[in-house]
């Protein structure tokens, strides 16, 4: 670190040689130098914010990504900064208003894992992860610079980075470049790389004692037409609740709406935490680059693309995007333009499960269409009635399994529930839109399998361009 500032601070036209130049100190930038750094390679992580403020953000952390943090040494064993999360509770939206019939997703139901995932602020995981990372053999954080331009070099198909701090601009080489920046990634924009945005809704968040959270020990997700709400522990004692603003919503008006859904001891509690705290803020994107690569510049966890935070793997993908990243190095012996190829085809295929995943969760619980709630009744009688159901369904948020042929597979199983409704669809006089439902969801069934090919294609293109 000490080497850097002083070459920063003393060359009046300043330049710097390093392997691995990673714009972004977040959970993608840290996993990636944790990753990358066993290799023996040289790596400069720079970050803009001198200190993490607070921020809302991820925070729940599947089994494989909690594995996938372990295995790089970025978290102990006996790991205390957070709390343990065994699965996930939904609460299905009820307009009476109780909450028995809630639905358990527990991690011990799934065949491969073997423990739960954990909660951690996501203030104390970035400041714990680049803490840890700058430890590491050849890592050098630089706090308070930007990556603000990406400069073709001499060599072909090859780029520079230039960064920037109070002090002015040094010019980084660097054989590869690591853009884990964020959803709104400036090396992804400065590398020409387009992508596709839609912003879907605003999130608030609060903390609050975790006393009356009604699962404990559970990622709480409660579901209604106004939006998705989370609440779970993230240490001892204390719970995160976020509430999930949609477009053009008024958002008091519309936490109290939600709230009306919470058991009355934790609405209480929450109605209080507000009262005395000005909620955080966050928007909800879906984020979709044309490539996740290109010439030796390489995008990891959000700006490789980002989603509804439903699926909560976020931090899961970004950490595994710093892996199979290094597994790609490994095998191509450091060739880089051909280890990014690999890296592009494995990460694009993770982005694209969890992407579709997020999307017809969201359509099912927050859409008002005859075929969304057909689908939302078939997702809960799958859930209730068929626990290697709830098992497939919970390897596939938790990224165990990132098979969009999976994710088709389990979109069939669960739009067969559909005949098991049948009968009280028909005592209900509904038969003829459940008839019609079921041939639009049928249809969409044979869409995913579409996707995915047209996904393949698409980045085939995108590398031979
Ligand atoms: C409301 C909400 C709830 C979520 N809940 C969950 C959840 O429960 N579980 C989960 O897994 N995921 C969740 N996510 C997603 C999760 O937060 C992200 O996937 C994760 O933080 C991505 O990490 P990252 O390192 O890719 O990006 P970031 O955390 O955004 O880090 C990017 C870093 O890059 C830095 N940077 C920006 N510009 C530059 C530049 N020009 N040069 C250098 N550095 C730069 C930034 O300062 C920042 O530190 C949620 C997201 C939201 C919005």
């Amino acid at each position: 670190m000490g080497h850097y500032e002083l070459m920063m601070e003393t060359h009046a036209k300043r330049q710097l040689d390093v392997d691995v130049l990673i714009a972004g100190g977040g959970v993608a930038g840290a996993a990636a130098a944790a990753a990358l750094s066993p290799l023996g390679l040289k790596i400069l992580i720079v970050e803009p914010k001198s200190s993490h403020g607070r921020r809302l953000a991820g925070e729940l952390i599947h089994p494989p990504g909690i594995d996938a943090l372990k295995q790089l040494g970025l978290l102990d064993e006996d790991c205390t900064i957070g709390a343990e999360i065994r699965g996930f509770t939904i609460f299905p939206f009820d307009a009476d208003n109780e909450h028995e019939d809630y639905v358990s997703l527990p991690y011990s139901e799934v065949e491969g894992l073997n423990h739960g995932g954990m909660a951690i602020e996501h203030q104390v995981l970035k400041d714990h992860l680049l803490e840890r990372v700058k430890d590491f053999p050849r890592v050098d954080v630089l706090m308070g610079c930007r990556v603000s331009q990406i400069l073709p070099s001499d060599q072909k198909n090859t780029y520079q980075a230039v960064v920037t701090d109070d002090s002015g601009e040094t010019l980084i080489n660097a054989r590869l470049i690591i853009g884990a920046d964020g959803p709104m990634s400036q090396v992804r924009k400065l590398t020409g790389i387009s992508h596709e945005t839609h912003r879907y809704s605003g999130m608030l968040g609060v903390e609050v004692d975790d006393t009356h959270l009604p699962t404990p020990g559970f990622g709480n997700i409660f579901l209604n037409p106004l939006g998705i709400s989370y609440a779970y522990s993230v240490t001892k004692g204390r719970a995160r609740v976020m509430f999930e603003i949609l477009r053009g919503d008024d958002s008091k008006e519309s936490v109290r709406e939600h709230l009306k859904f919470f058991p009355r001891a934790f609405r209480e509690d929450i109605e209080k935490a507000m009262a005395q705290e000005k909620p955080l803020a966050a928007a909800n994107y879906r984020i979709v680059p044309k490539s996740a690569v290109h010439g030796n510049v390489a995008l990891l966890g959000d700006a490789r693309g980002c989603c509804h935070p439903l699926t909560a793997s976020g931090i899961t993908t970004a950490v595994k995007d710093a892996i199979n990243l290094r597994d790609a190095l490994i095998d191509t012996q450091f060739d880089v333009q051909q280890a990014l190829r690999r890296y592009a085809i494995s990460a694009g295929r993770v982005q694209l499960t969890r992407r579709t995943l997020s999307e017809e969760l969201r359509e099912a619980f927050l859409s008002h269409t005859n075929e969304a709630k057909l689908l939302n009744q078939c997702i809960f009688s799958y859930w209730r009635n068929n626990p290697k159901g709830r098992a497939h369904s919970l390897a596939l948020l938790s990224t165990l399994d990132s098979s969009i042929v999976s994710m088709g597979i389990q979109f069939l199983m669960v739009v067969l529930q559909a005949f098991r409704l049948l009968p009280a669809q028909f005592r209900d006089g509904n038969l003829g839109h459940w008839c019609l439902s079921l041939v639009k969801l049928a249809y969409k069934s044979l869409t995913i399998p579409q996707t995915a090919f047209q996904h393949w294609l698409r980045e085939r293109h995108a590398l031979a361009d």
